[in-house]
């Protein structure tokens, strides 16, 4: 049913699995630059199912994507869900957030960064709406990877909101 019906659209839309792949690749590719602002090793780029994205206690049901850091013999992986592959757009952000988790896990020593505005504060909490919420997101998402977010959807010109929590 719905699976079928959205893989068919992403289909019609990028022609083949081959272009949407060259597409990711490409995007990722220039989006690290922005982010880390020299060429460093890639995580692989997959596209994975949604019902991966709603997470065991259907937590997080807005993620377009998720990362793993490298793990002994597996690379690094940037996991895509289908429901943002229909939209250019959303697929920069999401591709911007998971490679924002990648910098944290490859950068250590840069801490030119870890500001940003307070009021970002504000908002995340009003958008998570519970403590609970918060909490859990933040466990993920620390400030220093907010920083980072706040300057790379500057750059871009892309919301940070989604950036924050599309990923
Ligand atoms: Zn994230």
């Amino acid at each position: 049913m719905a699976l079928d019906e959205s893989l068919q659209a992403i289909l019609d839309k990028w022609g083949s699995e081959d272009h949407l792949y060259d597409f990711l690749h490409s995007e990722m590719e220039s989006l690290s630059c922005v982010v880390f602002g020299k060429e460093v090793s890639l995580p692989d780029i997959q596209v994975k199912p949604n019902w991966l994205a709603r997470g065991i206690m259907g937590e997080h049901p807005t993620a377009g994507g998720d990362y793993e850091p490298e793990d002994n013999e597996f690379p690094a992986q940037i996991g895509l869900f289908p429901s943002v592959l229909l939209d250019e757009r959303m697929i920069q952000i999401v591709i911007a957030h998971e490679l924002i988790h990648h910098w944290e896990y490859m950068v250590h020593n840069d801490c030119s960064e870890l500001n940003y505005p307070a009021e970002i504060d504000e908002v995340i909490d009003r958008t998570l709406k519970t403590p609970k919420r918060t909490s859990r997101w933040r466990s993920g998402h620390s400030a220093r990877f907010i920083s980072k977010a706040t300057v790379v959807a500057r750059k871009l010109d892309l919301p940070l909101l989604d950036m924050l929590f599309r990923g």
